[in-house]
């Protein structure tokens, strides 16, 4: 045990061991920032993405699905675009033998792909608003060390893009993406801060970004997702255009929101313990796994009532796993909570006499079920342990930010600090320098933790349009 990482005082360590004893990636494929997943972590992705289509679709938006390549022509339509992605991007130069005319990009984000398309598709103001996403595998070139989920070469992404009548109704869509965002986090149980990005670190080409930002413990920051604003910037070099009522052209306003495999490193990252991952129930590949303790002449009836809880509970639409190797028991408990399972369901011969079962949640609650209604007893104890979970990260998030009212006081910070900012960059740069870290932007609506109104802004002391914002240390 000793020379395991705990999360308190090796965090970057530990992140690495418990993904790896979880089993949900090999890392051994050789390319750098390219993993392989695995069935376990397979299984997690596709229940993550099956949260995401969900919240996605009920907010109008269809799928779709553009392809990997994208002509150099078409990529470098947009200049402030480019030059963000430039340094990152994979090309494929050579078709077999031949060097290929126009040089093809391996998509780093499908905005290139997407808008010369739209631009046929979208003619009048009855083809509005469009909204389609797509979960499709991205490329970039990333120069910084790699590590799995969080920062790798080809990215299990989501992206929707739409395009809208008007900046306003590109607004909307923007508030309308934090909202389905705020359902998915939910069901993650990640507490989570909307914040809007100071100019200097939006996305490329974008009006402005907001990124969805989770702390991590230690002033660290994680950025799981963001949503943008495009306004015309990308519909002008694509004449993405329509006819309005009045029978003028018009360019489309866009919107883009763009989640990754990251909120699986996220989820890893803040409910995971020094025992190994802890899932939600949402995305566990198993929200229930059955260990049925075999000894002396029962064998047989506690295998038989194994078996049919199995099924008692498959048959409910609970994803249960009966783990009937020939492992011992103890193995069984300390292999799947390390992998993170919810709940175990321990049937000996006494239970299975009695119909009933002990459970033993991954948060460490343990007590007796059934036999009386004992699947809808193990549907309440998967609910609350849900409600245990969210409770547990909401309390973590909490205590995960302060207020700092001085400039001297942002070094060496424990906690993501909340701080007054006049906007200029001048001063948010003194405070990326002071904390060492970034300015992280200022949070859309409500605030992490209660305050009352920004004061003068650390840097300069300036009080009109000071707002409240976010500092800490982006992983
Ligand atoms: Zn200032």
């Amino acid at each position: 045990m000793g020379d395991k990482p705990q999360k308190a005082t090796a965090f970057v360590d530990w992140y690495l061991a418990t993904v790896e004893a979880a089993g949900l990636t090999d890392k051994r494929y050789p390319v750098k920032g390219m993993n392989v997943w695995t069935p376990y972590g397979f299984r997690a992705r596709r229940e993550l993405d099956r949260v995401m289509v969900r919240e996605i679709e009920s907010a109008g938006s269809v799928p779709v699905e553009f392809p990997t390549l994208i002509p150099q022509t078409e990529f470098q339509k947009e200049g402030e675009h480019i030059k963000g992605f430039d340094a990152q991007v994979y090309w494929v130069t050579k078709g077999g033998e031949s060097p290929l005319d126009v040089p093809l990009v391996l998509r780093p984000t499908s905005e290139t792909a997407m808008y010369p398309v739209f631009s046929l598709w979208i003619r009048s103001h009855k083809d509005l608003p469009l909204n389609v996403y797509q979960i499709v595998n991205t490329f970039r070139y990333e120069t910084k060390t790699t590590r799995p989920f969080l920062r790798v070469r080809e990215i299990h992404f989501f992206e929707e893009h739409t395009c809208q009548v008007d900046e306003a109704a590109a607004t909307e869509r923007v508030r309308s993406n934090l909202e389905a965002f705020a359902a998915m986090a939910k069901a993650f149980a990640l507490p989570f801060v909307p914040v809007r990005r100071p100019e200097w670190d939006k996305f490329p080409g974008a009006f402005y970004s907001v990124a969805l930002d989770i702390p991590l413990g230690g002033g660290r920051t994680l950025q799981i997702g963001s949503v943008h604003h495009y306004r015309e910037n990308f519909s002008r070099p694509y004449q993405i255009a329509y006819e309005d009522r009045e029978g003028e052209q018009r360019y489309v306003h866009q919107t883009t929101f763009g989640l990754s495999e990251r909120l699986l490193g996220a989820i890893v990252a803040v409910h995971g313990d020094d025992k190994g991952a802890v899932f939600p129930t949402s995305v566990a590949p198993h929200q229930v796994v059955i260990v049925p303790i075999l000894a002396g002449g029962n064998a047989e009836m506690v295998g038989t009532f194994a078996a049919g809880l199995e099924r008692r509970l498959s048959a409910r639409g609970v994803r249960v796993h009966l783990d009937d190797s020939e492992e011992r028991p103890g193995a069984k408990y300390y292999r799947w909570e390390t992998a993170g399972v919810p709940l175990r369901l321990e049937v000996g011969g006494r239970e299975a006499a009695a119909g009933s079962v002990t459970v033993v949640d991954r948060l460490g609650g343990k007590r007796t079920l059934g036999p009386a209604g004992l699947e809808e007893a193990i549907d309440g104890a998967l609910r609350t342990y849900d409600q245990q979970l969210y409770e547990r990260a909401l309390t973590a998030f909490r205590s995960a930010f302060s207020i700092a009212r001085r400039l001297e006081e942002l070094g060496a910070s424990e906690t993501v600090r909340l701080l007054s900012w006049c906007g200029k960059e001048s001063c948010g740069r003194a405070i990326e320098t002071a904390i060492d870290g970034s300015l992280l932007g200022t949070p859309e609506g409500e605030l992490p933790i209660a305050v009352g109104a920004p004061g003068p802004c650390l840097v300069c002391g300036e009080s009109n349009d000071a707002l409240w914002a976010l500092a800490g240390r982006p992983m």
